[in-house]
């Protein structure tokens, strides 16, 4: 591989740009003609790669002392901003997380980064850069000045258009779960959810149906009326429904997701520091739901999809639900309440119930459910079980390893269900002290009748420090996993 640069002829502002909507923090990702040395490059090359001297000496010899080197990433200033060479003998995963180095030490003035290299090299790289891009600095007073001035990622044409519009697309979903898990509830509650993803029905071609509390009760849906009793802001039910003209699959795949927009626990109550205090993330699962079907609609995937969200916040308000109570559930089963902060579950299992009036071929909920599951693998993986097919397991551990959004398959006995029986009632909301997060799950596969798939996201779904281009905070985890297997659904 041979690069050249031109000098003589630089871009005339013809990008083709693939951002639908303004977002004004979105990176736009567009496609260069020529590439042009005034802007910030990132060169990706192997050992026979040639600079052209138009480069400059001083960086045509770095980049040959970097060729012989062991590094796998190394840059050097120079007078329009840095210069960066990475090695092409890379895993996808790396190449993410260099160019999350590469925008973590960008200098403030680098409005447009230019990639050379190999298509699936750069598509890699400018991944790891979009979503390393993400900001939440709108409660600085001075968040412009905070404010990454960076404005463009610009690839060759040898990555399809398709792909960076891919790409972009996946950036807005990601961003916009990311948003919504770190807005406080001072700012989300139940409503506030409900409305930001009828927002996105609107843009993307989905019909979205909002249930009021007055239908959530006629409806008899007693788990989530039972979880919302503590609080003053009423509950939400929101049904998103997305079907390509010519889908692929008869019946619908539904996506369930927990909407705890906060969880004090109720009068279970939790312990502030290192808990309560990031309990606005209770809500990840709605978000990575409301996000992935956004995602497959804005990417006209052929698939039928339905996505369900119960939204709550769960308080010690006066007529709060109490440990004892018995709940009788939307489709009739009684459960027996013995800890008030096993309240996802609550909210999922009528969701999940009510999933079966689309006879769905497949369900899936993802929730951050259990501190079980964030201690037994920590926030590197979700933890998966269920009763669906070994081979749709199979492909979801693939599309997830594929994006690096890595699943743990859990053991499903029914062994476990010997535990959540109760000596009053159908069920008890509680398990005994071990494998809390599979007791969880059989607690909710009781309210399913499709195969299913259980997706507890509590270690990856938040991260209270910065790591690579996951950001801190919200994560936005199993967008890309979901969305990737959606993509190879058959
Ligand atoms: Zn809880």
């Amino acid at each position: 591989m041979v690069i050249s640069f031109c000098f003589v002829k630089f871009l005339n502002g013809t990008f083709v740009t693939f951002v639908l909507q303004i977002v004004s923090k979105m990176i736009r990702l567009e496609h260069y003609d020529e590439v042009q040395v005034q802007l910030t490059l990132v060169i990706i090359s192997d050992k026979k790669t040639k600079l052209d001297k138009n480069l400059g000496e001083e960086i045509v010899l770095f980049h040959k002392k970097f060729q012989k080197s062991d590094d796998k990433f190394d840059f050097i200033k120079g007078l329009n901003g840095s210069t960066y060479f990475v090695k092409s003998d890379q895993q996808a995963e790396e190449l993410r997380v260099i160019g999350a180095k590469i925008i973590a030490q960008l200098s403030k003035e680098a409005k447009s980064l230019t990639l050379i290299g190999s298509a699936s090299e750069q598509l890699f790289i400018a991944e790891g850069m979009i979503l390393a891009s993400y900001q939440f600095i709108k409660y600085f007073k001075d968040a412009d000045k905070k404010k990454l001035n960076l404005e463009s990622i610009c690839l060759s044409k040898d990555v399809s258009a398709k792909k960076l519009a891919e790409l972009s697309d996946t950036a807005k979903a990601v961003f916009w779960a990311r948003d919504r898990v770190n807005e406080p509830v001072s700012h989300l509650n139940a409503g506030q959810l409900a409305e930001a993803i009828s927002e996105l029905g609107n843009e993307a071609g989905m019909t979205v149906q909002v249930l009021e509390k007055t239908q959530i009760e006629s409806l008899k849906m007693g788990g989530l009326l039972a979880v919302n009793k503590g609080s003053i802001d009423q509950p939400t039910f929101t049904i998103v429904e997305y079907k390509h003209e010519k889908a692929i699959n008869k019946k619908p795949i539904v996506l369930v997701g927990k909407g705890v927009v906060y969880d004090t626990g109720g009068l279970s109550l939790k312990p502030t520091p290192g808990s309560m205090d990031v309990m606005k993330s209770d809500m990840a699962g709605a978000a990575c739901m409301a996000g992935t079907i956004y995602l497959a609609a804005l990417q006209k995937l052929k698939l039928h999809i339905i996505a369900l969200i119960p939204a709550t916040d769960n308080r010690p308000g006066l007529n709060a639900y109490a440990p004892g109570d018995v709940i009788t559930m939307y489709d009739g089963t009684t459960v027996e309440v013995l800890n008030t902060d096993a309240e996802g579950r609550m909210i999922l299992a009528d969701a999940l119930a009510y999933s079966n009036k689309y006879k769905p071929e497949l369900v899936i909920d993802a929730a951050t459910l259990t501190g079980a599951a964030l201690r037994a693998i920590g926030t590197k993986a979700s933890v998966i079980m269920g009763n669906a097919d070994d081979k749709v397991f199979d492909q979801l551990e693939k599309a997830g390893n594929e994006v690096h959004e890595r699943t743990v398959r859990f053991p499903f006995w029914d062994d476990y269900a010997a535990e959540i029986k109760s000596s009053i009632a159908d069920l008890k909301n509680l398990g005994g002290p071990n494998a809390g997060m599979i007791t969880a799950g059989k607690f909710l596969e009781h309210f399913v009748k499709s195969p299913y798939i259980h997706m507890d996201i509590a270690g990856p779904a938040w991260l209270d420090a910065k790591e690579d281009y996951k950001g801190q905070g919200g994560t936005g985890a199993g967008i890309r996993l979901l969305f990737n297997f959606l993509k190879k659904y058959k």
